[in-house]
């Protein structure tokens, strides 16, 4: 199963973009002579959601399923990461097939429930809302193109479950835009922001010790009743998490700051200011001389 992204490099056939009402033509069930064949040659990016059903659906951690069942990769050179899940051992097969079909088929990750359908979600510069469409991945391998079951792509998203996985990882999809389309203006993210990132968009367990710790608290004027809630609720906390980020990454500031911290966080932006315009005015004096020299 491969998962298409833009541009479709290993994919013979070039993607058509098509909206919620297009009509596919598909149906996959058991017996069908393909069975198992789009699981036998995975590469599936996770997002937030997915881990957070898979590990606990496998009874761990978030910390020990990156650890055993991903991973890592960069959306783009020095940025932010995602994760996708890790084969079998020396093969290109997903460790959850069995014979039988999906072994974790109520938790299955996004992109296995979409298949053959791929979200497309995109950003215009000019539009602060993102939208998705969707592509049809036709591989010649997957015989249920040509099972005569036809159905809109809407309603293939609600019988596969799609509407609470999308929603829930929407806030994850909008950051990672976000981060692509502000351009080399806002620059590559610093090492902290892109662990940040890692951390709170994966490893929710990490996440919850994190917004526990002494340090957050420092920092953050949570109140005890909303943290607690969020801290026995893996996904409020993972919305919590995308609310973080927005705030860490792109200024967006919705959780109080306490007014310690605000106030020296005021004060490294004055510093921070300053420091720019002492150069900007060093930069103007030196093409001022240079200016001279050659008017000389
Ligand atoms: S998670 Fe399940 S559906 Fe997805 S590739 Fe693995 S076995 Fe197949
Ligand atoms: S019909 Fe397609 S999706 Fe279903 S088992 Fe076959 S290859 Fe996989």
């Amino acid at each position: 199963m491969s998962q298409p992204n833009i541009p479709f490099p290993q994919s013979p056939v070039l993607p058509t973009m098509v909206e919620g009402t297009h009509v596919i033509q598909f149906s996959c069930h058991k017996g069908i002579g393909c069975w198992n064949a789009c699981c036998s040659n995975i590469d599936i990016s996770l997002t937030p959601y997915d881990v957070l059903r898979m590990k606990s659906r496998l009874g761990i951690s978030s910390t020990e399923f990156l650890k055993e069942y991903t991973v890592p990769y960069e959306m783009e050179k020095d940025s932010i990461a995602g994760v996708k899940l890790r084969s079998v051992e020396g093969g290109t097969a997903c460790r959850f097939m069995k014979p039988e079909g999906c072994g974790i088929y109520e938790d299955r990750p996004t992109a296995c429930r979409y298949y053959p359908v791929a979200l497309l979600s995109m950003r215009r510069q000019d539009e602060y809302v993102d939208r998705d469409s969707y592509a049809i991945v036709k591989e010649d391998h997957c015989k249920g193109h040509e099972v005569n079951r036809r159905i809109t792509i809407s309603d293939y998203r609600k019988e596969q479950g799609l509407e609470e996985y999308d929603e829930l990882a929407r806030g994850w999809r909008q950051l990672v835009l976000k981060k692509q389309s502000s351009g080399p203006s806002i620059g590559k993210p610093t090492l902290r922001s892109r662990q940040l990132f890692f951390m709170a968009c994966y490893d929710i367990d990490r996440f919850r010790e994190f917004v526990d710790a002494e340090s957050f608290n420092r920092l953050f004027e949570l109140p005890q009743a909303e943290k607690d809630a969020l801290l026995a609720d893996d996904v409020a906390l993972l919305q919590f998490a995308f609310r973080f980020l927005r705030q860490v990454l792109f200024g967006e500031e919705s959780i109080a700051l306490n007014a310690e911290a605000a106030q020296v966080r005021l004060t490294k932006v004055q510093e921070k200011r300053l420091v720019e315009e002492h150069e900007a005015a060093k930069r103007m004096a030196e093409d001022d001389e240079g200016g001279f020299a050659e008017d000389d």
